[in-house]
């Protein structure tokens, strides 16, 4: 999303003056953008009106940079679609506050009800998780595990009581313990019915919790806001935690839920680890959305750091998907030079997984230095074809870098690995659609 926005309005800036002809071309593109990036469509013909009113308005026709005006009211009202200001939990002036996690079967509330906790212990508090999911198997254990990692308490009867008493127990636990904070996990279903909802009400009237949150998987696209709305208008939420934002390069989610709802996204999910929960900020997921904020950042440290004109071969070479072995080492000298590579890694939009899948590899050190003997051990033709790497190259390969069959197997499989990840982050959306997005 954050490429095509950026061709659209990219167009504008090679114009002086604008006209009424050109915002109007320019927000038919961001209009497809954000189509495609499973919007929905209420929400995108309501956003387009919008800045086309403003765009074609005195002031910005007569700025002398016109483009940039329509690029910050661009942002200024994706802002706005996503609530303008940060949304935060309810804290009780009388605790416990009770804080209840709704949502579908692998949404994420088990790890996020353990996120949440550890969010908030780190501000002084004293959780208390509530095992109240009785239906899928191990749900028990998997929130007990959470909780042993982050030192945080977790109340279960096991899987015979009924959820109600459950609930109903653990907050009477928490006011005997002194938590002044109860996070209750519950269960979830396949889809939408009447079987969970019904619980979820009779949960919600029994302990009348401060919030409930309801936790969705961005990676559904708008199938995430369907679920958003069922569930508003069932149960009554809070307030949205969004989930898989690291895996997810559309932002439709994020994008439509506020809109459609009217229930702000307070928080998102980063990734698996337990410490990946941040704090939902319309105006940073705007600029995350355009892609301005972060990129330049990176463009900055690049410049820093960077051989200039090395760096721009390589991002074409990343847009075009033709990374070869020769790439990668002297991206592997000018990283030494730049810093931590997660650092990096992170300030371009989506590569968040791809960290994750290097994190182990210490790309500063020893690990470096022998990659790189392995690949200077190659003949130039095996650098820019790793498919020409068979058993007899591979062990002779070794041998020249001082290394095993099995180091030099490593490398080409996190080169895969890295190949392919940048073929999902630069790869059409329908591939993104494929991989499963939709549930
Ligand atoms: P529940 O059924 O709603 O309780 O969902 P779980 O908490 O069990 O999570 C389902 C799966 O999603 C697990 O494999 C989690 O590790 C994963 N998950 C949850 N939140 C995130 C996130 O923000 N990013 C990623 N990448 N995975 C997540
Ligand atoms: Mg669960």
């Amino acid at each position: 999303l954050a490429d095509k926005l950026q061709g659209a309005l990219g167009k504008l800036k090679s114009k002086g003056k604008l006209t009424e002809k050109d915002v109007k071309d320019a927000m038919r593109e961001v209009k497809l953008a954000l189509l495609e990036a499973d919007v929905n469509f209420k929400v995108v013909k309501d956003f387009v009106k919008k800045v086309q009113e403003r765009c074609v308005g005195q002031e910005v026709m007569e700025s002398l940079t016109p483009a940039q005006h329509v690029i910050k009211i661009v942002n200024e009202e994706l802002t706005s679609l996503m609530g303008d200001v940060q949304s935060k939990v309810m804290i009780s002036s009388k605790p416990p506050t009770v804080i209840m996690m709704v949502g579908l079967q692998g949404a994420g509330k088990t790890t996020t009800s353990g996120k949440l906790g550890g969010y908030f212990k780190k501000q002084g508090k004293r959780p208390l998780l509530v095992a109240c999911d009785v239906y899928r198997p191990a749900a028990i254990k998997q929130l007990q595990v959470v909780g042993e990692k982050l030192d945080i308490p977790v109340f279960n009867m096991g899987d015979k009581e009924s959820p109600v008493n459950i609930a109903k127990a653990g907050l009477s636990h928490a006011i005997k313990n002194n938590n002044d904070l109860v996070i209750i996990d519950t269960a979830g279903r396949l889809h939408v019915d009447e079987v969970l909802m019904d619980e979820l009400k009779s949960i919600k009237s029994e302990v009348k919790p401060h919030e409930i949150l309801l936790v969705v998987d961005s990676m559904t696209g708008q199938d995430a806001v369907n679920v958003a709305e069922s569930f508003n208008e069932a149960l009554g939420v809070d307030g949205v935690v969004l989930t898989k934002l690291d895996g997810d390069t559309r932002g439709g989610a994020a994008l439509s839920i506020r809109a459609v709802t009217q229930k702000p996204i307070k928080f998102i999910g980063m990734g698996e680890k337990l410490d990946d929960l941040e704090p939902f900020y319309p105006d940073r997921m705007a600029s995350r959305i355009l892609g301005m904020g972060d990129i330049l950042s990176l463009i900055e440290k690049a410049q820093e750091n960077m051989d200039l004109e090395k760096a721009k071969e390589l991002e074409q070479k990343i847009k075009k998907q033709d990374l070869d072995f020769e790439d990668f080492l002297t991206q592997m000298e000018q990283i030494q030079n730049m810093g931590p590579l997660d650092k990096i890694m992170g300030m371009i939009p989506g590569m968040g997984s791809l960290k994750d899948q290097l994190g182990d590899v210490d790309l500063n050190g020893k690990e470096m230095n022998r990659t790189k003997a392995i690949i200077q051990s190659m003949t130039a033709d095996e650098r820019r074809d790793p498919a020409l790497l068979n058993a007899s190259r591979k062990k002779r390969i070794a041998k020249g870098s001082g290394t095993s069959v099995q180091d030099v197997n490593r490398l080409i499989k996190q080169f895969n690995e890295m190949k392919k990840m940048m073929k999902m982050f630069t790869g059409s959306q329908k591939s993104m659609k494929k991989r499963g997005g939709f549930a």
